[in-house]
């Protein structure tokens, strides 16, 4: 029987995988969004990946759970943590179409997720790059890799159909 070796190619560092595949892992995350955007959800979707199995996919819930803290991130990562029986999310990949807000980025680096992966920025509410860079900061004791920028333009577009839509709607 022949293991596969897990050298140190940087084949499996998702810094090193081409574009391709985190669009991949993106367009779930997006699905993800879009569901939430049919429950009337502010649409914003994650997807946790380990390896090459999909440990999580969530979408923002917190009209439904009546829950402030039913952010997708938050949902994907109890999932992905029930999933590989650990709290510590070592060798995964976080997805999200929005960049994540303090409270997810403060989960992120409890859960020790090496690799965080967004797609459009939240001027208003990032804690990545925008307002704060939580996944960065020396201070903490975990700090992620963070690939900003994936699909932005569709994961920054379903977000202003849906508020357009409420507008319209008068709701929101
Ligand atoms: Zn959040």
């Amino acid at each position: 029987m022949i293991i596969p070796s897990t050298d140190d190619d940087g084949r499996n560092d998702p810094l090193e995988e081409g574009p391709e595949f985190h669009a991949h892992y993106m367009h779930m995350a997006l699905a993800e969004a879009r569901q939430a955007a049919e429950e009337e959800e502010v649409p914003i979707g994650a997807v946790i990946v380990h390896g090459e199995r999909v440990v999580a996919r969530a979408h923002n819930q917190r009209e439904q759970l009546r829950d402030p803290t039913a952010h997708a991130e938050m949902i994907a990562i109890t999932q992905a943590a029930q999933s590989l029986n650990s709290w510590r999310l070592e060798g995964c990949v976080l997805y999200v179409t929005l960049e994540p807000c303090p409270m997810c980025a403060g989960a992120i680096v409890q859960a020790r997720i090496p690799t965080v992966v967004y797609g459009a920025s939240d001027p208003k509410a990032g804690a990545v790059e925008s307002l704060y860079r939580l996944l960065s900061d020396p201070r903490l004791n975990h700090r992620c890799q963070v690939v900003p920028g994936v699909l932005r333009d569709a994961c920054a577009e379903v977000l202003s159909r849906f508020f357009q839509q409420q507008r319209q709607l008068g709701k929101k």
